[in-house]
């Protein structure tokens, strides 16, 4: 029975790359295996696997009758739907545990390291099967995304590790150039609606019983959305509306200046200025050294919340 391997859903540069090379890892040990994922690509993504020749992903919202593999997330909400106990046979992440369980024994890798990319390394090393140098570039593309290019403090030497080598195995010389080129596609806002852009990276979250939303926007400077600061938080309250949350927050992350301009929409802003130890100025405040939702602003906002 064919393994289908996927990422979560508003997939990633990492989800979409580790369905790849780890439905490949999987057939270089005859399982049969199909990469696939949840949703569309976002323009990074479309930049990667065009660049590394590879077509998009069929995409699989639900897992009924399926056999699954879940790469970069083992949290329910960010899983197919009708995801049985029986149906998940393995999950590699570099997430905190999720709330998917299962019936039978499962192979499970999970690692504190930057990138699902960097685990997916280690284990065709440790198999002993040889990376293709395309999807080596895919991997490549993920660590440098995930990470914020080395920046984010979710980065470990692992990663940097697996960078080095799976540089020399794609025969890509300029890592910067790379991560460059993703950064201009990920960071277009251009002919995207603020509901689009609200939505490129983000994820729902419950903590202790209160809804909470969170997006990301990585961009070059803070200047590309300057003029739709207004459209964002409009598209924030509807999605709140929409969602009943306690609180929706929307980074806006300066990848060059190293850290984000946090917009907050809440029924409680002195929770999130709380888990921040900041103070709000209009709608948002400047959180300098914030690059990570993972490490950085979902722990926060857990431990605000009480979890
Ligand atoms: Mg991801
Ligand atoms: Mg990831
Ligand atoms: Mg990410």
């Amino acid at each position: 029975m064919a393994i289908y391997v996927t990422g979560h859903s508003n997939p990633d540069t990492d989800s979409v790359t580790a369905a790849i090379a780890y439905a490949e890892l999987l057939k270089a040990g005859g399982e049969e295996a199909i990469p696939t994922m949840q949703g569309e690509m976002n323009p990074e993504t479309i930049t990667v696997l065009d660049r590394f020749g590879f077509s998009p992903l069929e995409i699989m919202t639900d897992a009924t009758g399926k056999t699954i593999a879940l790469v970069d997330h083992s949290d329910l909400n960010q899983a197919p739907d009708n995801l049985s106990a029986d149906s998940v046979v393995a999950i590699v992440d570099h997430h905190k545990i999720g709330d998917v369980t299962t019936n039978n024994p499962i192979f499970c890798c999970t690692k504190p390291v930057g990138c699902t990319g960097t685990i997916l390394k280690q284990m065709y090393d440790a198999q002993g099967v040889a990376v293709d140098p395309k999807v080596a570039g895919l991997m490549l593309a993920a660590i440098l995304s995930d990470t914020v290019n080395f920046k984010s403090p979710t980065c470990t030497d692992e990663d940097k590790k697996a960078v080095a080598e799976l540089k020399e195995i794609a025969g890509v010389t300029d890592t910067e150039e790379l991560f460059m080129d993703m950064l201009k596609a990920k960071s277009t806002v251009e002919g995207f609606s603020a509901n689009d852009l609200l939505n490129r990276d983000y994820k729902d979250f419950d903590m202790n019983g209160n809804k909470v939303g969170c997006g990301q926007l990585e961009l070059a400077t803070l200047d590309q959305v300057a003029d739709i600061r207004d459209d964002l938080y409009n598209a924030m309250k509807e999605q709140k509306a929409a969602g009943g949350h306690h609180t929706i927050l929307l980074m806006l992350t300066d990848v060059m200046k190293e850290g984000t301009q946090l917009v907050v929409l809440s029924d409680d802003d002195s929770v999130v200025e709380g888990a921040f130890d900041s103070k709000l100025d209009g709608n948002s405040m400047w959180i300098p050294g914030m690059m990570s939702r993972k490490k950085q602003t979902v722990p926060n906002m857990q431990k605000a919340f009480g979890c």
